[in-house]
Formats: structure tokens, C-alpha cells, sequence
């Protein structure tokens, strides 16, 4: 269970015990003042669009998820903000160059078997480069035209967020502007 790995304090390496701390049950040290507080991770993941308006999704080679499709996301370090975890990401799983738009939504995912998350979605532009995955956390990667996505798509990526790319009016008008800028195309 990830709320209850813990054994002992991370600053004196004493035993941690369950006490009642600001009306909740949490783990103390048993001997220094640490409080282990646990709170969501916080995640970012990309909608990157080419200029044909193809979207970037790259194939999971691990768990959870492992076989599947999804956009591409990952955790913010502790000394980067999402906007720069997004594109840090996109490189590493992608080999391509993103440029962050807007942000489209936070989702907190309670039901990720790692950690719950925050996870803030950015839209994101980019060349149609060929992608070149560059992480060992992905096999593939590949653009897909909207109407022609792939079956298998994880992390219900495809409920929360792709269906709604044809229907805008789920997402802030700020983003699409940029993006039909990038395409070429007037609204
Ligand atoms: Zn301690």
C-alpha cells in the first residue's frame, strides 16, 4: 500500500508510530518531530499537436499501463514546475522538441496504484518531426491523426482528455488560439 510503506523516521532513522496529528491519523517519529505528511505527487502530460494537427502519443513499456498508448506525462522533479517537467518528457520519451501553449486542465488522479497525483495536462506545439523514443519507460512512439487513434490507450487518457480535442468547448479558448495559430488556420 503506498500510505503505509514507511517504517522509519528519513532524518534520525528511528521507528515511525501512528498518532493523531491535526485530526487525522498520520506516522511520527518516535523520537525526533518529524510528521510524515503525505500528499499527492504532482505530474504533467502533453497534448503535443504537429501542424498537421496530428497528436503525439508514445507505447508504455512498464507498468502500469505496460503495451498501452498514452499521452506523454511524467513527475515533476522537486526544483522543476510542470511547464518544464512537460517538455523534459516529451524529449526524453519522444525525442522531440515541445512547446508548451497553455494548460488545458488538473486532473487529480486518485486511482493511480503509485501514488495519487495531480496531474496538469498542457497542450503543446511541435514540428512533425519524426519521433525517436529515448527512455527505456517507452517503446514506441508515433503521431495519430485524431480520427485514426490506436485501440489500446491507457491511463483513461482517452475519456478525460483526447475525446474532448474535437469538442473544444470543454478547454479554455486561450489554448486554441495558439494552436490554430500553429496549424496555419483561422477559427
Ligand atoms: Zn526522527
Amino acid at each position: 500500500m503506498w500510505h503505509r510503506q514507511a517504517k522509519h523516521c528519513p532524518i534520525c532513522g528511528a521507528a515511525l508510530v501512528e498518532a493523531t496529528i491535526e485530526a487525522r491519523a498520520r506516522q511520527r517519529c518516535s523520537a525526533c518531530a518529524f510528521v510524515l505528511y503525505l500528499n499527492p505527487a504532482c505530474a504533467a502530460a502533453g497534448v503535443v499537436v504537429n501542424p498537421r494537427g496530428e497528436v503525439l502519443l508514445v507505447k508504455r513499456a512498464i507498468d502500469p499501463w505496460k503495451g498501452y498508448w498514452a499521452l506523454p506525462a511524467g513527475y515533476q522533479e522537486i526544483d522543476e514546475g510542470p511547464e518544464l517537467a512537460i517538455a523534459r518528457e516529451v524529449a526524453e520519451e519522444a525525442g522531440i522538441e515541445a512547446r508548451v501553449l497553455g494548460l488545458l486542465d488538473l486532473f487529480f488522479i486518485e486511482s493511480d496504484p503509485r501514488k495519487p497525483a495531480n496531474v496538469a495536462v498542457y497542450l503543446c506545439g511541435a514540428e512533425a518531426v519524426e519521433p525517436r523514443p529515448l527512455s527505456d519507460d517507452v517503446s514506441d512512439a508515433a503521431w495519430f491523426a485524431l480520427h485514426a487513434l490506436p485501440e489500446k490507450i491507457g491511463f483513461d487518457n482517452y475519456r478525460r482528455i483526447l475525446s474532448r480535442l474535437a469538442d473544444r468547448s470543454g478547454y479554455p479558448p486561450s489554448t486554441w488560439s495558439h494552436l490554430d495559430e500553429l496549424l496555419g488556420r483561422d477559427r
